[in-house]
């Protein structure tokens, strides 16, 4: 059933929506998976980041069970170079007895309906294939010569400023598990193809302050794994109940969602870092840890102006050490609704609707349309039972008040 999922959502995305998104698989059973990428609605591009995430989704689903707690984890990155060409990388993490990381690069051309190669985007490859390899026996020492004469330009990505080439992990004579790369300057190069600069937005928006007396019953609704396809009907209910939620967001996926978090701020709903690529924390080093956040802290701010506060570790797993290393507030939640398990609306009404009492914070996730079917029923019905919405933010300030009574 879960294979299917990768499936069928790309699918279904070619024929049934014209909006480029996001795909957030996240499973949490006996392996820990967490894999984001970018569906672009263009049908052969799509169709070949869909079919290598379903084949490392497979084999890692063929090999992990006899690990303790194996890992699976694809991120990417995604860059509209220009009008008509798309550059997106997918970089796979695995940890069980043995730790693989690994990058995979598509570039693609809308109106010629090519892939595109090195060559098509660099003038004078073969004079700088002399320079490329100097400076990877600069920056790796151990380099093998015999290998780089051989050595191919097959993954690449580009951004405002370096064409980074990546390499296999066989150029070296002492085998890594770190991704081997180069930048090279794009000023340094000659381009056959305009490359557009990223634009930079100035937004600031504050979050809606509501009226919330000191006395009313108060819950603050969470979702967590977007934002998504799904995010906005969430947003629509909200809306129509004047009710907020807090959002705690995958920092992968902002940059696809930028006004579709604008939008949260605005009707009153706030955000939360969920780190950037859903990696399982406890595993991670501080520096590694640091990055997951800082990194979702900037893409949340390039959108938004927003500063997040709050922090949801994944997978609910954290540590006093983790929380040694940050500001920011982790928050874990009273109510779960199961839901991307239960998947029903029944089902998620009945986790929820018995279990809410006064300050409860409630998990939902917004990746999927499991918790945006049921939404309006739970809204609904925590209102008509007396229920105010708060924020978390909002919820721990009046929690703080009423201590301090
Ligand atoms: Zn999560």
């Amino acid at each position: 059933m879960k294979k299917l999922l990768i499936l069928i959502i790309p699918l279904f995305c070619i024929t049934g929506c014209s909006h480029k998104e996001v795909v957030t698989i996240i499973e949490n059973d006996k392996e820990l998976i967490s894999i984001n990428y970018p569906v672009t609605n263009v049908g052969a591009l799509d169709d070949a980041v869909s079919s290598y995430v379903n084949q490392i989704y497979t084999n890692f689903k063929k090999g992990s069970q006899k690990e303790k707690t194996p890992e699976l984890n694809i991120s990417y990155t995604y860059k509209e170079l220009n009008e008509s060409v798309i550059n997106i990388s997918l970089n796979t993490e695995i940890k069980t007895d043995k730790k693989i990381n690994k990058i995979k690069t598509f570039t693609y051309d809308k109106n010629t309906h090519k892939f595109l190669s090195m060559e098509d985007i660099i003038e004078d490859l073969d004079v700088l294939d002399y320079d490329i390899k100097q400076k990877l026996l600069e920056k790796y020492q151990e380099a093998d010569m015999d290998f780089l004469s051989n050595v191919s330009y097959d993954y690449f990505t580009i951004d405002d400023e370096n064409l980074t080439i990546y390499f296999g992990p066989a150029i070296l004579k002492n085998k890594t598990n770190e991704i081997i790369y180069l930048d090279i300057p794009l000023n340094s190069l000659k381009l056959l193809i305009d490359i557009d600069k990223s634009k930079n937005t100035d937004i600031y928006l504050n979050i809606k302050k509501k009226n919330i007396d000191y006395n009313d019953r108060i819950v603050a609704l969470t979702f967590d794994d977007g934002p998504s396809r799904y995010t906005s009907k969430i947003l629509d209910v909200l809306k129509k109940y004047d009710a907020c939620g807090t959002f705690f967001v995958i920092g992968n996926k902002v940059d696809f969602y930028d006004e579709t978090l604008t939008r949260m701020l605005k009707e009153g709903s706030e955000i939360g870092n969920h780190s950037y690529s859903h990696k399982w924390l406890n595993r991670l080093s501080r520096e590694e840890f640091e990055r997951e956040l800082n990194k979702t802290q900037e893409e949340v701010q390039k959108a938004t102006g927003f500063t997040p506060k709050l922090f949801r570790p994944t997978y609910g797993g954290y540590s006093d050490r983790l929380k040694s290393y940050t500001d920011l507030y982790f928050v874990l939640w009273d109510v779960d609704s199961r839901d991307w398990k239960v998947k029903s609306k029944d089902k998620i009404l009945r986790n929820v609707l018995p279990n809410v009492k006064d300050g409860s914070i409630v998990l939902m996730h917004d990746n999927h349309a499991y918790a945006a079917n049921a939404i309006e029923t739970v809204v609904k019905s925590l209102k008509d039972k007396g229920y105010k919405f708060v924020t978390v933010s909002e919820l721990l300030e009046l929690k703080k008040l009423r201590e301090n009574e």
